[in-house]
């Protein structure tokens, strides 16, 4: 294997062997850009000095190939003494990852090579400038010496100099300073400042490999799920110079505005400093605008390199330079980071500018940033008093009373007060005061720190690790810097898309993206508008190209017809437990404690209507579309009360002699449904198939509500989904039943239902068996929601507040698999079950209802496997409409 290549050698697809940044300056390269030359030192090299702690045998012979090939180039030889080439050792991984070792720059410098620069620039000055950042860099990152010390020593010699800025410093003073850093050095670092230039060089090339473990690179991977396995590349690059006087400096530059896609001249400019002065901000930068007043001929070359590179990477760049003494130098370029915002509209903007084409733009947005211009936002207007900030763990704009236990949070919330929960960090014992808050706030842990974790489940608003506000939840207050104090009761407002804490309440409005959904968007001019042009035709082409249709989950009119404007091209899922609560809880209740067939038929003869008037509404909601209803799913103590309260109520009662009949009844019933694992016992077909008359009531109350609305000239199209099969037999049994009582309404009304009979794939065992019961079911839906559970033996509502901080944080899944589907185990019972479904039925319909249907990564799980449908909240569905049209293109 070849370990390291030439820039004019690599170029940008090689992401993987030569990193993001050796790979774009290679590009740059071969399009004949001004770019110091300089070769790339591949990922291989560094897995495999990582993994056997030696570089391999063949890199040292090929590192002094390429550098000798780099003298030759330049004319000169690396760190020699009347005429030095110095170089750069820059990391590159393929994604840029903060915690990486920060670049060395002037390796090549040394107590006599530092005379030969001087002669060799005419500039003394800085000559020993270039030498002092060398010794505080490498001593830094390579040698490991606390970079304050570097610093204080600094700041000390521009004290006693009475000045502020470095460049005031002189030749003399600074020759003082390398002589103060290289003690430093070495009475920090246990060594000598390392005089010969290969050997600075060598240990520089190794620090970079060893960086990709420091415990903060590899937290960052942990949280952006970047695998630890990919390693970095490192560049070696022949210095230029910004710090060579007035004529000379350094600046970053984005060839459009990375938050609105608008062309024009965005970046920074500083005059006479090298690369990292400008990210230090240790003097004023200007508008990169200005450098044309400065230095016209680079400014012009610029502004024609970023069209170059716009035109050639067809979108956004970001880009780092260098001029040295009026001549302009290529640093760096990527593609550059944008909002999200910003990525829908500079996508359509380069659509209309002919560079790339529709299906293109697709692949320039993700459901994810979709997603996040759906969350309502603070208005940006609105005057704000920030405190603090922390990691924007789960998105959104929460207002609301600072509280800083459960309890309280619980206690506020049922008497009508939005609170904001904060804590220093939650646990299990927080879960239903995280569910009565708006919001949560935390000041430690990360990204996959239970607070996260949870509150992304919940779709809640979350910010965690804001580390500079200071929980103290015993004297119920937090302190941020500066003092200001924030008591119980007190409002704050925070921003879990971008983990700003504010003090006080801020306007939220509403997204003007799901304004447009909802129909409430119209055309204009303004900002918001040019936003909602760009994501109205993207979502038309996604529409245009995808070949999975969008379904909602809703359980009733309301809902379903917010997701037909959403797109909703039917339900997915209706839940029917939910038309058993409220009021109706009391027939249900009868139901349940039913002691003859009388009873309960009558329980049942009183629920019948209601359902139908139920299915009647949703019919006409979701007039011509497919609605798929789900029988009666969870286990029966659901709807009984809670077992302590009605224990203390009957105790109570007794103890005063006045025992309720019913109260009893419904004691003893709640105790003999009490199950160790509900989510295991009697629910779904069981319960169909053990309560005489449930199924059918349903059935009927389906058939019915079709029949009334076909009378209606309306359309009606029913699919009845039974839950929790395991067996053909269960399901046999039940569509028998079902099957008459359509006949009979059938009969009755004079007319074909055209009713599917379906079942939901949630057990193993149903997907190992699907080609069995694909005999007795039109359709299957994938309830990857249980599926999930019953796969890991997971108990979704025990496990994501117990362990599973503990299982991202050990990296043992990436994700949640009931976020995103676990396409290995879950995803390949999917993959089986279809294939043996469609082989005995070639028509079956398959669809899937659940969580994962609105998740971006899933939906295009859903596609490969070849479902016909993805079914998700209402609120999901632009996104799943978006992100099936990206996986189809
Ligand atoms: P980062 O990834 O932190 O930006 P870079 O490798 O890009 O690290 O370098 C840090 C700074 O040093 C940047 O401003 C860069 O432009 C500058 N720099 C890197 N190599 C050279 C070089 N050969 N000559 C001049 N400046 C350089
Ligand atoms: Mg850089
Ligand atoms: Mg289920």
């Amino acid at each position: 294997t070849k370990f390291v290549y030439d820039f004019t050698e690599g170029n940008r697809d090689l992401k993987d062997l030569l990193g993001g940044k050796g790979a774009n300056l290679a590009e740059m390269t071969n399009l004949g850009l001004p770019v110091p030359p300089g070769f790339t030192i591949t990922t291989e090299a560094c897995k495999t000095y990582l993994g056997s702690g030696e570089e391999p045998a063949a890199l040292r012979d090929e590192v002094s190939a390429h550098l000798e090939a780099l003298e030759a180039t330049m004319g000169k030889k690396l760190g020699q003494a009347d005429n030095p080439l110095l170089v750069s050792v820059r990391s590159g991984a393929k994604f840029s990852m903060p915690g990486m070792m920060d670049t060395v720059l002037n390796i090549g410098l040394s107590d006599k090579s530092v005379q030969g620069l001087a002669k060799q620039a005419g500039d003394d000055r800085f000559a020993w400038d270039s030498y002092r950042r060398l010794i505080q860099m490498f001593g830094k990152t390579v040698l490991g010496v606390d970079g304050e010390l570097f610093e204080d020593a600094l700041d000390a010699a521009k004290t006693a100099k009475k000045v502020t800025v470095d460049t005031e410093l002189e030749a003399a003073d600074l020759k003082k300073l390398v002589t103060k850093f290289k003690r430093i050095v070495k009475t920090e670092a246990g060594r000598d400042f390392p005089q010969d230039p290969r050997e600075q060089m060598d240990l520089a090339i190794h620090a970079v490999f060893d960086s990709w473990n420091t415990d903060r690179a590899k937290l960052y991977r942990r949280q952006e799920r970047i695998p630890h396995d990919l390693g970095t590349a490192v560049n070696v690059c022949s210095m230029v110079f910004g710090n060579l006087g007035p004529d000379s400096g350094t600046g970053v530059a984005f060839t459009r505005d990375p938050a609105s896609g608008h062309q024009g001249v965005y970046g920074d400019y500083l005059q006479n400093a090298q690369g990292e002065d400008v990210v230090a901000g240790i003097r004023n930068t200007v508008p990169l605008a200005e450098l044309e007043s400065i230095d016209k001929k680079s400014y012009d070359q610029l502004m024609q390199i970023m069209e170059t590179l716009e035109n050639h990477y067809k979108d956004l760049c970001d880009i780092e330079f260098t001029i040295e003494r009026g001549q302009l130098w290529m640093l760096q370029t990527r593609v550059g980071k944008r909002t999200a915002g910003a990525a829908f509209r500079i996508a359509t903007q380069l659509v209309d500018q002919g560079l790339i084409d529709e299906a293109e733009a697709l692949q320039r947005v993700t459901g994810a940033q979709l997603a996040q211009l759906m969350f309502p936002r603070f208005d940006d207007q609105a005057k704000v008093d920030q405190i603090g900030r922390g990691i924007a763990a789960s998105p959104g704009a929460a207002v609301g009373k600072a509280v800083f236990d459960s309890y309280t949070a619980i206690k506020w919330s049922r008497s009508g007060e939005k609170v904001i929960l904060i804590r220093r960090e939650t646990n299990p014992d927080d879960l239903d005061g995280m569910i009565a808050a708006e919001g949560i706030l935390t000041s430690r842990g990360g990204k996959t720190s239970h607070a996260a974790v949870v509150a992304r489940g919940m779709g809640k608003t979350c910010v965690c690790g804001a580390e500079e506000l200071e929980v103290d939840t015993k004297r119920r207050r937090m302190t941020a810097p500066g003092g200001v104090v924030i008591e119980e009761g007190d409002v704050v407002s925070i921003d879990g898309s971008t983990g700003k804490v504010y003090l006080g309440e801020v306007p939220v409005v509403p997204s003007p993206v799901v304004e447009y959904f909802e129909g409430r968007m119209h055309a204009g001019a303004d900002d918001a508008d040019e936003l909602v042009a760009a994501v109205h035709r993207i979502m038309a082409y996604a529409d245009r190209v995808r070949r999975l249709r969008v379904r909602a989950n809703a359980d009733n009119a309301e809902d379903a017809l917010r997701a037909r404007r959403f797109g909703a091209q039917g339900i997915g899922l209706c839940r029917t437990e939910h038309m058993f609560l409220g009021d109706r809880r009391e027939l249900v209740e009868r139901l349940i404690l039913a002691d003859t067939e009388e009873e309960r038929e009558d329980s049942l003869k009183e629920l019948l209507p209601l359902q139908k008037r139920d299915f009647v509404e949703l019919f006409e909601a979701m007039d011509g579309l497919p609605v798929t209803i789900r029988l009666l799913d969870p286990p029966l103590h659901e709807f009984l009360p809670d077992v302590t309260e009605l224990s203390v109520r009957v105790a109570l009662a007794e103890s005063r002699g006045d025992a309720n009949e019913n109260d009893l009844r419904l004691l003893q019933a709640v105790h003999r449904l009490h199950e160790q694992n509900p989510m295991l016992g009697l629910r779904g077909v069981r319960l169909g198939l053990v309560i005489p008359g449930l199924f059918t009531m349903q059935v009927r109350a389906i058939a019915e509500a079709a029949a009334e609305r076909k009378n209606a000239k309306g359309d009606p199209r029913a699919e009845i989904m039974i839950p929790l099969v395991g067996t053909v037999q269960e399901l046999e049994i039940v569509r028998e039943e079902a099957d008459q009582v359509i006949a009979e309404v059938q009969a009755a009304a004079g007319t074909n239902l055209r009713l599917a009979i379906g079942t939901m794939i949630e057990l193993p065992r149903a997907a190992l068996t699907a080609g069995q019961i694909a005999e007795a079911a039109e359709f299957f839906s994938f309830g990857t929601n249980d599926l999930t559970q019953t796969v890991w033996g997971f108990s979704r509502d025990d496990v994501e507040a117990s362990f599973f901080t503990a299982y991202l944080e050990k990296g043992i899944f990436g994700v949640s698999p009931f976020e995103t589907i676990d396409k290995d185990g879950v995803g390949s019972l999917v993959k089986s079950a279809v294939q043996a479904g469609r082989a005995t039925r070639p028509d079956l319909k398959l669809g899937v209802c659940g969580e994962h249907g609105g998740d971006p990564e899933s939906v295009h799980f859903f596609h490969e496997v070849g479902l016909d449908y993805v079914s998700c909240s209402p609120f999901r569905i632009p996104v799943a409409r978006l992100e099936a049209g990206r996986a189809a293109s």
